[in-house]
């Protein structure tokens, strides 16, 4: 036997590192200790979730910062529909769709997205993230307008820049200055895109669809929706282009990780853009099929949001019981934040509430604009009223202090 094994864990790393990778090292901690400083370094806390409780360093603490709406990621329909797919179909997809992932499932699961939406077909892709910048590259290029509502989620700034077109964001919810941009910069350009939140991530607001949608026709610009918290939560589950009779809304895309449980993102519109997403849109050709397990899942979930639209409407009930409470502006979705401004006091007001037994995660820039550090409330259909109630008491007193 010549081969003699070598045991490199034996051996300080450091000996080995060559100058490129030492500098990178460096990088890496300098940037580090620039956040830290700023105390915007984030890390991972290892939480374990029971329906609305969250375990966490060993406390069980009632969460307020789960987007699992209407408790369905642990509902045992769902789940048991998650496990006897990983029976028939094995745990991962094994290829992309175009190749050998496209298993049965997910069929149904396209199918019922296009019949709760009310289009003539929908596409599932990998996740929400995936999705946005998917489609806007396949719908838009350099010669092309994206005017975008400033405080969208960061896939949809991030479709926009892979697609190459010129973006022009607009003030938040202000069809007005999203008017004034189109005026501004439509002629000369081929085809537009307006792109906005249908329920804001982080604000909790609806998009104005319907001005948008008028917006769209006059330009001749194609809306895109995202309605990542918005399906399974409001306009009757339908989603936020459903809120006050029907937008017209013709890309609406979302995510099946929050409301929905499970994971994965959506396009629902007609049949010729979603064939055209299946043949060109790059995250959807160049990454592997959702896990059958997963697709199963979201296709039980639905089915649960379809049966009981009533179930769909107590998020937002609880979101407006805490907001009466506080005599905070109504909440138009489940999501309520409480703006904090600076970032150490938000974190400090997450610490308050930790004592109080409740998980609310501050969120701090860049995730929401300089000087908006928040807490964010996510209210799901199971949080008991009485807590709801006592939440409120502890915000008013030891947060708002009033
Ligand atoms: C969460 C979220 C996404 C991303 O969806 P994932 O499926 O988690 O990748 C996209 N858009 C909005 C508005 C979101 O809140």
């Amino acid at each position: 036997m010549l081969r003699v094994p070598l045991c490199l864990s034996a051996v300080p790393r450091s000996r080995f590192l060559g100058k490129a990778m030492r500098s990178l090292d460096e990088f890496a901690r300098e940037k580090l200790g620039v956040l830290e400083r700023a105390k915007l370094r984030r890390t991972p806390s290892v939480t374990t979730r029971a329906g609305i409780w969250a375990e966490r360093d060993g406390r069980r603490l009632l969460s307020f910062s789960c987007n699992d709406y209407l408790n369905f990621s642990q509902h045992p329909e769902v789940i048991a529909a998650a496990v006897e797919a990983a029976g028939l179909y094995g745990v991962g997809a094994g290829a992309s769709r175009l190749v050998t992932g496209n298993h049965p499932l997910y069929a149904e699961l396209e199918r019922r997205l296009a019949r709760l939406k009310g289009t003539e077909a929908a596409c599932v892709f990998g996740s929400g993230y995936l999705a946005n910048t998917g489609i806007i590259p396949a719908l838009v290029g350099p010669d092309d307008l994206i005017v975008v509502d400033e405080l969208s989620h960061a896939c949809i700034h991030a479709g926009a820049k892979l697609s190459g077109a010129v973006v022009k964001l607009y003030r938040h919810a202000d069809t007005a200055d999203a008017e004034a941009l189109l005026t501004a910069h439509r002629s000369g350009k081929q085809r537009a895109l307006i792109a906005t939140d249908g329920v804001f991530s982080m604000d909790g607001d609806l998009a104005p669809l319907t001005a948008l949608s008028e917006l769209a026709q006059r330009f001749d610009a194609w809306l895109l929706s995202d309605d990542a918290h918005g399906i399974g939560v409001v306009g009757g589950g339908r989603g936020s282009s459903f809120v006050n009779g029907a937008a017209e809304v013709p890309l609406q895309m979302g995510t099946l990780s929050k409301a929905v449980g499970a994971y994965g993102g959506y396009l629902c519109a007609s049949r010729a853009v979603i064939d055209l997403m299946q043949t060109r849109a790059r995250t959807f050709i160049y990454s592997t099929g959702l896990p059958p397990p997963v697709v199963a899942a979201a296709t039980a979930a639905l089915g649960l949001i379809e049966r009981d639209p009533d179930y769909a409407a107590e998020p937002l009930r609880k979101a407006r019981a805490f907001t009466r409470a506080l005599n905070l502006a109504e909440a138009q979705s489940a999501i309520v934040p409480v703006i904090v401004g600076d970032t150490e006091a938000a974190l400090a007001a997450s610490e308050l509430l930790r004592d109080e037994n409740f998980l609310v995660v501050a969120i701090r820039p860049p995730t929401v604009p300089e000087g908006t550090a928040r807490l964010r409330f996510a209210f799901t259909a199971q949080h008991p009223d009485a807590e709801i109630d006592r939440l409120a008491d502890v915000v008013r007193r030891r947060v708002l202090r009033r």
